[in-house]
């Protein structure tokens, strides 16, 4: 019996099992995809994620195998784009190659892999005590260990299981995208078209590929009414103003969607349980926080975990205390996020931000502060910060 059993190997349950595995503890770590996988994502590691992977020791292997960014192009369309300059490199880097770096490193460190899908938890005595798993021949099995982790993103079936998820609130967006070839040279930037209720984030990855993500709240994507190809390649027009479109461009690779782009549980944890990453909660993707929170959270329930074998009797307090910091980190970036939508949702916001980015200084570091780019801002005044973009 492993000690610890994990459901979803992307990066919350890679770190996770990578420093229980280095602390010596025996980690299963279920996972249902074959990787290499693709992963419906912008792609972008910011300063904060390569701080988060220079900790894993695994920061100079991923910016070997990326394309360095150094800074950030808004384009509010009619407004001449905006440049801003990132004060530490970041990255964009396929999540193909970063996640199956750190699975890799998970497994070498001595983790077991599993491939099957987690459908349910094992209860006994009121406390989770595994991880029901139906392996790649059909069998369903149960995995019991001292401590089950759900690392199995948004919509986590862990978390629904355990009855933590809360019914979303607000508009709910979906994101569309894919690799591309064409978009020409980027300039080292990530570009964000912003406006009328969508945005469309263009990513250069390596030569001439590009990441593309287009986010649309659902009664837009309900009026696309030929093809979503063309759905998308219209709203990126629209609002790029004529600076890009999907002209000559061709995508290399599946068109990948997801949605709606909200999840959010009660608490991220329950008696010999944790949720670790988007299954402990998701944030608009615009800011690309979710890789640094899925590795910090990822380590943050390991040593919660190492903590609670270490003395039984303080366990539930130790995991409602991770609970409590998983709280409290979304609740500052979903203030954030409600800026953000802000800006995405109503064109005289995003315009009045624009002018403003380009005539006040310190509202260019808190935007970079939300990108996780700067390193001056503390987390909790960011979104005060933000906030004056647009009031
Ligand atoms: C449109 C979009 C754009 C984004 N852009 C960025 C960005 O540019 N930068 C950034 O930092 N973040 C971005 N994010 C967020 C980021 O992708 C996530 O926050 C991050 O992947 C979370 O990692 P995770 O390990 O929690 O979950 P995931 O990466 O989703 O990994 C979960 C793993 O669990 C597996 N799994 C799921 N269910 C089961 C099951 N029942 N049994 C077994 N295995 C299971 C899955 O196969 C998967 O491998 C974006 C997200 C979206 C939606």
């Amino acid at each position: 019996m492993p000690d610890i059993v994990i459901a979803g190997g992307g990066p919350a349950g890679a770190s996770c099992a990578l420093a229980l595995a280095r602390a010596g503890r025996s980690v299963t770590i279920v996972e249902r995809a074959q990787f290499p996988r693709q992963k419906v994502c912008g792609e972008y590691l910011n300063a904060s994620v390569l701080r988060a992977l220079d900790d894993l020791g695994m920061g100079a292997a991923a910016r070997g195998l990326g394309y360095a960014l150094d800074g950030v192009r808004i384009v509010v369309a009619p407004l001449d784009p905006l440049e801003l300059r990132f004060p530490e490199p970041a990255l964009a880097l396929e999540r193909a190659t970063l996640d199956s770096a750190l699975l890799d490193a998970a497994v070498t460190a001595g983790a077991r892999l599993v491939r099957g899908r987690a459908e349910d938890v094992v209860m006994e005595d009121g406390r989770v005590s595994g991880l029901a798993v139906r392996d790649e021949r059909g069998d369903l099995t149960a995995i019991r260990a001292r401590f089950a982790i759900g690392a199995d993103g948004i919509g986590s079936l862990v978390a629904r299981r355990l009855g933590l998820v809360q019914t979303a609130r607000g508009k709910q967006r979906f994101a569309l995208g894919g690799h591309y070839r064409g978009f020409g040279d980027l300039g080292g930037c990530v570009e964000m078209h912003v406006g009328q209720g969508a945005y469309f984030a263009l990513n250069p990855l390596s030569g001439d590929r590009t990441n593309v993500m287009v986010v649309v709240a659902r009664d837009r994507l309900a009026q696309w009414s030929a093809t979503v190809n063309d759905g998308m390649r219209t709203e990126a027009a629209r609002l790029a103003g004529g600076r890009r479109s999907f002209d000559g461009v061709e995508r290399e690779g599946p068109r990948v969607s997801i949605g709606p782009l909200d999840f959010r549980v009660k608490r991220a944890w329950a008696p010999g349980a944790l949720l670790a990453g988007d299954a402990a909660g998701f944030v608009n993707p615009f800011t690309g926080q979710g890789v640094e929170l899925a590795l910090r959270s990822g380590a943050d329930a390991a040593a919660t975990i190492l903590a609670a074998t270490g003395d039984a009797s303080k366990e539930d307090a130790l995991l409602a205390a991770y609970g409590g910091r998983r709280a409290r980190e979304l609740a500052v970036r979903r203030r954030s996020a409600t800026f953000v939508n802000l800006l995405t949702d109503v064109p005289v916001l995003a315009r009045r931000a624009a002018e403003r980015l380009r005539r006040v200084p310190e509202l260019n570091d808190a935007l970079l502060a939300a990108l996780g780019a700067g390193k001056t801002l503390e987390a909790p005044f960011v979104p005060w910060r933000l906030a004056r973009l647009v009031l």
